[in-house]
């Protein structure tokens, strides 16, 4: 049985590596007389790693990460025009369109019938509210949780909160390392939905036999599954 069903929200949800890939062709390009392409997506990746313990996920860190990226590869010779470019890159991805994944909003009307679903999303506060509101699913969720990272300890107090005893627990996503292990861990069940574009940070060896672990292809199957874990059959 399960008391509730929790969704992971950007690539589960809704398109959003996508554009963080489209920026960083971009911001690529603008470094391209500093250095090889592949070599800047490189860097800006270690510099990423490096800012995440202090600016953590989303939209502002990213563009901190560009900057940083950007002044270190030209030995301090970016321009302030440049630099301009980069934060015109981050207020163009703020103010971006959501766009939900196909069936998304059809899967939500039916399960939201059934049982009581939440969100639960890491990153920026006020971006991640801004994309849920402009989502236009926000009314599906009986409640909405943004935390700074998908943790053991993040989910555990999460359901703490909300008086779910972990294995009446179900969270759906598309990243092993955030929305998956973490579950499993703490003896919830995990639906893992592979997004074809997923950041290589969010990877995470896939452990097919593991207790708890079901894997679908397409958001459109969620419901004939969660039918199947609801009857016990699973
Ligand atoms: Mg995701």
């Amino acid at each position: 049985m399960i008391d509730v069903i929790a969704f992971d929200a950007d690539d589960t949800l809704w398109e959003n590596e996508t554009l963080y890939s489209r920026i960083q062709d971009q911001f690529q390009e603008l470094l391209s007389p500093y250095m090889e392409p592949e070599q800047v997506r490189r860097k800006l990746y270690e510099t990423e790693m490096s800012h995440l313990p202090l600016l953590g996920y989303g939209i502002k860190a990213f563009v901190l990460s560009m900057i940083t990226t950007a002044i270190e590869i030209s030995g301090g010779e970016i321009s302030g025009r440049e630099i301009q470019k980069i934060l015109d890159f981050g207020f163009v991805m703020l103010a971006h369109n959501v766009r939900l994944l196909d069936q998304v909003e059809h899967v939500l009307e039916i399960l939201a019938q059934e049982l009581p679903l939440m969100l639960i999303t890491k990153g920026d506060l006020l971006d991640q509210e801004g994309k849920l509101a402009r989502s236009g699913i926000a009314h599906y969720f009986q409640s909405v949780e943004i935390v700074s990272d998908k943790t053991p300890e993040s989910y555990a107090a999460i359901l703490k909160r909300s008086g779910v005893p972990p294995e009446r627990f179900l969270m759906v996503g598309n990243s092993m390392r955030s929305d998956i292990l973490p579950v499993l861990e703490l003896g919830g069940k995990a639906v893992y939905i592979p997004h074809a574009l997923t950041w290589e940070h969010e990877h995470a060896p896939l452990e097919p036999e593991r207790p708890g672990l079901f894997q679908l292809d397409h958001i459109s199957q969620l419901p004939e599954l969660v039918g199947i874990i609801k009857n016990g059959l699973s």
